[in-house]
């Protein structure tokens, strides 16, 4: 029987915005975490992902539910949990020594066996020379080194590591996550578990032994993945390609109607548009249909032709899907027939296409319309609109949705709107 290390059930957090209105931002969260695994979450950002750290961490309490570390409910920062953050946090005035010693510093060590730990985690992690070094004098990938060391010298049995590859380029990420990944076989740390917090589906293939995607808005943990490849694993195995592709289509898939909250979340699903701009999907939809795709692309392979990220990616992804111009099945995206006439219309026949399936796929759009075909003058205030979205959405949430909406009607030609009235209004006839 597997130690369980961190446990949590039924977590929920809310956060005030700046209008003073609550937002959860994380609901009915279950999460377990067994000796010996690498478990990887992979979620959207601004899903949540980094208060749940926190919370495990102890840095911040949960408003509902249970936070247990080994069987033991969890109050404020807990000794065997550490974390690594995307941004370093290094002090700039201090060296990379004086860095790694500060949580030992914290904890009342005596200088001699500060310093030795030091040394040892410096050591550990491949920095051994530049102890005297400031952060400003490292590249990116050292001073996350030092991010790491920092956590390591405090003899961690839990390690959380919020996105630390993400800001490294990928040759430098891809190396400090073998490292890492080598310091975890050789089990020379007491490390009894990692969780990686990651937007990169390729880095929570090649690294965790589970898989967990997070949901957005609320979030929680919407489905698993188990990964039972040995490690090391190569890039470009079949085996890994086709996790790679399962992972991509669940993070694609639309969540399913909601169970718990009902027609609520059913009515605010239906409302909320994934955040795509015209010229991105018209991009995204080009370079599809053209040579070498014709009209059918692997998802990492179109994301990589692009020279963009993922999460740049899904929301593009989600908007074409939503519209119709694209389906997504195992890991593949290809266009409908419906997206191939899109293709090759020209622009005034994309417009009317695009309106056309507005209508019928955005509820939003739709009933944006419909309430100015009903208004004699053809025009109305946005802020029914916006109080409508404010139901489910935040304050500055619904704003940006209503953009979206706003642009998507205006390329549709469905209806147009006037930033200095604030008048959404139909289109002039003829
Ligand atoms: P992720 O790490 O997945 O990008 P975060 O956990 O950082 O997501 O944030 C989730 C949401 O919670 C975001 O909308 C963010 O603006 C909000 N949020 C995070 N921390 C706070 C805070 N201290 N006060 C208010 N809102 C916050
Ligand atoms: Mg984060």
């Amino acid at each position: 029987m597997s130690q369980i290390l961190i446990n949590l059930s039924g977590v929920g957090k809310n956060f005030s915005s700046a209008d003073g209105s609550e937002r959860i931002v994380l609901e009915g969260v279950d999460f377990t975490l067994q000796e010996g695994e690498i478990v990887a979450l992979l979620g959207k950002s601004g899903s949540g992902k980094s208060t749940l750290l926190r919370i495990m961490a102890g840095l911040l309490p949960a408003d509902k539910g249970q936070v247990t570390y080994r069987g033991q409910q969890l109050f404020g920062p807990a000794r065997g949990i550490a974390m690594v953050f995307q941004s370093f946090a290094l002090f700039p005035w201090l060296t990379v020594q004086q860095n790694v010693e500060l949580g030992l510093e914290a904890q009342g060590i005596a200088k001699e066996v500060r310093s030795e730990q030091a040394e040892a985690a410096i050591e550990m992690i491949g920095l051994a020379g530049f102890e005297g070094a400031l952060p400003r004098e490292l590249s990116g990938g050292m001073k996350q080194r030092v991010g790491i060391a920092r956590a390591l010298v405090m003899n961690p049995d839990v390690l959380l590591m919020d996105e630390a590859f993400s800001a490294l380029d990928v040759l430098t990420g891809e190396t400090l996550r073998n490292d890492m990944l080598e310091l975890w076989e050789s089990k020379k740390t007491p490390m009894k578990g990692i969780l990686i917090v990651s937007h990169n589906i390729e880095e929570a293939v090649m690294m965790a032994d589970r898989i967990l995607i997070f949901s957005s808005d609320p979030g929680r943990v919407r489905a698993e993945i188990k990964v039972s490849l040995p490690r090391e694993r190569s890039e470009d195995s079949p085996e890994v390609r086709a996790l790679i592709d399962e992972v991509y289509t669940l993070m694609t898939a639309r969540p399913v109607e909601s169970d718990a909250n009902g027609k609520a979340e059913a009515q605010y699903q239906a409302y909320r548009l994934p955040e795509a701009e015209i010229s991105q999907m018209e991009g995204l939809l080009e370079m599809l249909a053209d040579e070498p795709f014709n009209g059918r692309a692997d998802l990492p392979q179109l994301a990589e032709e692009a020279g963009l990220s993922d999460e740049d990616l899904f929301p593009v992804y989600e908007a074409l899907r939503l519209i119709g111009l694209v389906n997504i099945e195992h890991g593949d995206i290809h266009l409908t027939s419906l997206g191939q006439r899109y293709c090759q219309a020209d622009q005034a026949f994309r417009k009317h296409l695009f309106g056309q399936q507005l209508l019928q796929n955005v509820p939003l759009a739709a009933r944006i319309h419909h309430s100015l075909k009903l208004e004699k003058s053809g025009e109305l205030r946005k802020e029914p609109f916006l109080n409508l979205l404010e139901e489910f959405l935040s304050a500055e949430e619904a704003k940006q949705m209503l953009e979206v909406a706003v642009e998507w009607g205006r390329y549709g030609e469905m209806y147009e709107y006037n930033y200095h009235t604030g008048m959404l209004k139909l289109p002039d006839a003829e």
